[in-house]
């Protein structure tokens, strides 16, 4: 069992994964490039391999019974386990509890290959819709107060696109500062710092990448990271849950340009993306909070010093960077 344990001075939770130790030798592999890391053989993610994967939780099919698209299937190794009770007690002055959540795997496409930016809205539109279903089934469950959606590409240990839906007992510290800067906002302005944004940078325009009729996507005025991108929903909306049909093929084309664009400009590179929805449960929930899609390609430089001060730098202004992105040429 994972636990959940919180750093006393700055009041961040850790997930400590006691259970499945690592020692020196385990971190020898991640000194190689990406590229060269043994991938997990046969994939189980493939065709074909579906017993290989725990239990499905969700497919969606296309074309006749077994043929599935998209599937969702609890990660073989998770940081959040399903079972058992948070226990939430103190050892000494410290605080911990059971790291009790879900973690679960969206396999995103049935090809190997595949990648946002050249698998088309079709199946990005797939996705979203794995994502909604997954999340709004999870937040039912009280014991959870974050739902998130993260993606990794590549993925450390398997190539096949998967991203991960984790449910969580605890806030997220990212999710808790932005939760506390919309609340503090609002309350003196009466406004939504996030809908206030969205007018901001549509009137510039200098930091727009694209806009749809649903969304936009920008790069924010202090992006954290070179290329930093977000994309936001026009309508005010804390959870990603409450996406229409038509939102969500709208964002799922606006999706796939943004990520072809990142490709072309970047080569391919490695990058994290993360939706961003208010906590779950009444008590929690934020009706002031509006959520987003941030992604964030893992180029920068060392971050060492972001590590040691809490504040980043990025060499690429972020005019500069949506400049490019505007500019690709995607013939
Ligand atoms: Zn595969
Ligand atoms: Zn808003
Ligand atoms: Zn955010």
């Amino acid at each position: 069992m994972a636990e959940l344990r919180r750093e006393p001075v700055a009041r961040r939770w850790v997930v400590i994964l006691a259970a499945e130790t690592k020692g020196p030798k385990d971190y020898l592999v991640f000194k190689k490039p990406y590229r060269e890391i043994e991938p997990i053989e046969p994939c189980p993610f493939c065709p074909g391999n579906e017993t290989l994967t725990p239990e499905q939780i969700l497919a969606i099919e296309e074309g006749g019974e077994g043929k599935w698209t998209v599937r969702v299937v609890p990660n073989k190794f998770p940081f959040f386990r399903i079972e058992g009770e948070l226990d939430r007690r103190p050892e000494g002055m410290y605080d911990l509890m059971n790291a009790i959540g879900a973690h679960e795997i969206v396999i995103e496409t049935p090809d190997h290959g595949g990648a946002w930016g050249r698998m088309g809205p079709d199946q990005i539109q797939r996705v979203l819709k794995a994502y909604r279903e997954r999340s709004s089934d999870l937040a039912r469950d009280r014991r959870f107060r974050q739902i998130l959606i993260l993606k990794n590409h590549p993925g450390v240990f398997y190539l096949h696109p998967h991203s991960h839906v984790l449910a969580m007992p605890v806030i997220p510290g990212r999710i808790d500062e932005e939760v506390w800067g919309a609340l503090d906002y609002s309350g003196r302005k009466e406004r939504c710092i996030f809908c206030d944004i969205i007018k901001e940078e549509i009137t510039s325009g200098k930091r727009v990448i694209l806009e749809t009729p649903h969304f936009l996507s920008f790069c924010p005025f202090a992006s954290r990271y070179p290329f930093e991108t977000w994309i936001i929903p026009r309508r005010h909306s804390p959870d990603f849950v409450s996406i229409g049909d038509e939102e969500m093929w709208d964002l799922a084309s606006l999706m796939e340009t943004v990520f072809d664009r990142l490709l072309r400009l970047l080569k391919d590179p490695p990058y994290s993306f993360a939706i961003h929805s208010s906590p779950v449960q009444e008590k929690y929930h934020r009706s002031e909070y509006h959520w987003h899609m941030e992604i964030r390609p893992r180029i920068g430089l060392g971050e060492g010093f972001e590590w040691a001060t809490g504040f980043f730098v990025n060499p690429t202004p972020p005019e500069v960077a949506a400049s490019h992105l505007r500019e690709v040429d995607c013939t």
